[in-house]
């Protein structure tokens, strides 16, 4: 019995072992490191997991979901094809996908990981990662914590067993930033810095709007798919300036073309990369660290592949950032070798910085020039020391007004809408004049990360009342029985068969490419894909194997 690790990602996820102590990363059935965190449901209820969920999510809007990471430990319900599911279900298909793929490649059962989270994850957001663990039918032996499985890979790497790591993980939609000391087999997160809404998504998007504002196109206006059709192509042209200085960002169905090199993507990019300049200031800052004290930069994630990215990173920090492996797979290395210390039985130490509040946490008041996009108002500010209780005053914006609805919120941002909603508690008031109401509202954070807020109408003391909200443990976890209710229904979808999934892989390609081309080239793809249909429905394999192969060439040309 093999223990894995597991690097769950928001974008991708991976799998690695342990083989002679040293990690290994393990292939998905289409034979790359890379399985895309996305999820979805066919149109015989089977669930797909990795690349072709995330062609369906182009051509498959309405039964595919991705991102859900970041809701972990949330009460936010995605719905795939009529059917609901919470974040942590839906990674546990992740979950279940890479076990299968891992026991395959080993060729012995997995029923032991270890999982990698954020740092800055609490302990709703790490309770709700078990439990996608044990949906999919593994023990999680243990969470890692991301930047320190990054510093393992580092330290291993290079053969300086001990140092001073700054953690750059740059993500599909998140940055984090982190300083870890590693010294003693004592793993030590001194600080950490992030931005959860800034990551390779945004580039995407940056070339995205530049390339409408080239043919005087509102990107506003697009409809859904054409917005995720030209995402796409933005991303696809964003990994091509890695390993080519310029290229051609072609979008066939709208016969447009626009020729762009890195040095414009980091003139698009200067917003991006001022935000980013403030999170490791932030880290630097929070850590009492200067550049001299740190021993090496850890490039991790996708987007810190973008030559752009670090060279930004060496002119602003002036140090050489290290490569000490394929950023996207140094986590999964991480987790990997920390896989093979359970197995051996012998330990590290990983410490995180529980004792601070990552986000500042703050509710909702009225945006008078828009109301539908009400104005966030921080209650306990980000880093604030745990436990943490604070409190502030309210009152109610209209006459008469007989409800307040008492948003609780997590994020830096300016609208609430920007950021995560925890959750809310509603209150009945009496019927006053604007500005009569005396609302009391409370934070408190305790030590493990359990949040509760606590309302209170004392607009009369004589009649105070109180309404109170834990929003953590016992009203997101499910009881021993729901969970296992929960494990024979999530047991009854299949996930989509290995045999098939080339088949698939082609035809959900097909699919988007459809939605994506006009004219001759959509009639190609269609004859295609009608071809493909023929030879499934005749069951012949010769023709099937032949077909394949001819939409494979004809697809890769049209991208
Ligand atoms: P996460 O940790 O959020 O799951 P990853 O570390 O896998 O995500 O990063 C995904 C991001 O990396 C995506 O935005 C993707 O476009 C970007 N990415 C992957 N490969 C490259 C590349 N060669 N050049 C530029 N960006 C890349
Ligand atoms: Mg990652």
């Amino acid at each position: 019995m093999a223990i894995i690790g597991i690097d769950l990602g928001t974008t991708n996820s991976l799998v690695s072992g342990c083989r002679d102590g040293r990690a290994v990363m393990i292939p998905n059935s289409l034979g790359g490191n890379l399985t895309p965190s996305v999820v979805s449901m066919d149109e015989n209820g089977e669930i797909c997991v990795g690349a072709v969920a995330k062609e369906r999510l182009v051509s498959h809007p309405e039964a595919s979901a991705a991102s859900f990471k970041r809701y972990m430990g949330t009460e936010k319900v995605f719905t795939l094809a009529g059917n609901d599911f919470t974040p942590q279900e839906l990674s546990s298909f992740v979950l279940r996908q890479l076990k299968e793929d891992a026991e395959r490649f080993l060729g012995e059962e997995v029923t032991e990981a270890v999982i990698s989270v954020p740092a800055y994850f609490n302990d709703n957001q790490r309770y709700a990662t078990k439990e996608a663990g044990r949906l999919a039918g593994i023990h999680v032996e243990r969470l890692v914590n991301e930047p320190s499985a990054a510093a393992l890979t580092a330290s291993r790497i290079s053969g300086e067993e001990e140092g001073s790591y700054l953690v750059f993980d740059f993500g599909g939609g998140t940055l984090d930033v982190s300083v870890v000391d590693y010294f003693d087999n004592v793993i030590e997160i001194v600080a950490v810095s992030g931005d959860n809404r800034l990551g390779g998504d945004d580039f995407d998007e940056v070339i995205a709007r530049s390339f409408c504002a080239h043919h005087q196109m509102d990107y506003e206006s697009l409809d859904r798919q054409k917005k995720a059709s030209l995402l796409r192509l933005c991303e696809k042209c964003k990994q091509e300036l890695t390993s080519q200085d310029e290229t051609e960002l072609v979008w066939e169905a709208e016969d447009k073309r626009m020729p762009i090199n890195n040095l414009v993507l980091a003139g698009l990019g200067q917003n991006l990369f001022d935000r980013i300049s403030h999170v490791i200031d932030t880290a630097l800052r929070d850590s009492a660290r200067t550049m001299e004290e740190i021993d090496e930069i850890v490039l991790v994630g996708g987007s810190s592949k973008m030559p752009v990215v670090a060279l930004y990173l060496q002119t602003q920090l002036n140090r050489k950032p290290g490569m000490v492996a394929s950023p996207d797979e140094v986590v999964a290395m991480g987790v990997g070798i920390y896989a093979g210390i359970k197995e051996r039985k012998a330990d590290i130490r990983d410490l995180v910085l529980t004792d601070i509040c990552p986000f500042t946490l703050g509710t909702n008041v009225v945006n008078y020039a828009d109301n539908d996009n009400p104005i966030m108002s921080a209650v306990m500010e980000r880093n604030s020391v745990l436990p943490c209780s604070k409190t502030e005053w309210y009152t109610n914006s209209c006459d008469n007004q007989t409800i307040i609805v008492v948003g609780i919120y997590q994020g830096e941002s300016f609208y609430c809408n920007d950021n995560l909603k925890l959750g809310a508690i509603e209150m009945d008031i009496a019927p006053v004049r604007a500005g009569r109401t005396r609302l009391k509202v409370r934070f408190t954070y305790d030590i493990n990360g359990i949040l509760e807020v606590e309302v209170t109408d004392c607009t009369n003391p004589a009649a105070e009342r109180t309404k109170r909200k834990v929003l953590a443990s016992e009203n997101l976890r499910l009881t021993e029985e729901e969970l296992e209710r929960r494990l024979e229904e999530l047991r009854t979808y299949k996930l989509m068969p290995r045999g098939g999934i080339r088949v698939k892989m082609v035809m959900a390609r097909g699919e988007r490419l459809y939605a994506q081309t006009l004219g001759y080239r959509r009639q190609e793809v269609a004859m295609m894909l009608g071809q493909i249909q023929q030879a499934i429905a005749g069951r012949d394999d010769r023709q099937l194997a032949a077909c394949l192969k001819q939409a494979e060439a004809l697809f890769d040309q049209l991208e």
